[in-house]
């Protein structure tokens, strides 16, 4: 498996296997971020939504979501 260095912890670690969502955002948490640091924000990310109230069915909760997602992982997004 292929190796990465992490945008958030600066640890160079394995790969986690499978993107971990869809889309541009998975393909970057693949590629820039170690399975420590997105268990990390999974959890993170049920306090967020709780405590904003977001809707993640809701297309603008979502990019909210994600762009807060951005943020903590320190993701590169095109
Ligand atoms: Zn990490």
């Amino acid at each position: 498996m292929a190796q990465i260095t992490c945008a958030r912890c600066g640890r160079t670690v394995e790969q986690m296997q499978d993107p971990p969502m869809r889309g541009k955002y998975g393909e970057a948490v693949h590629t820039q971020v170690c399975a420590d640091c997105w268990s990390e924000w999974k959890g993170q990310q049920v306090m967020i939504i709780n405590h904003y109230g977001l809707l993640p069915a809701n297309p603008a909760d979502r990019e909210q979501l994600y762009l807060l997602m951005k943020e903590f992982l320190n993701l590169q997004v095109a």
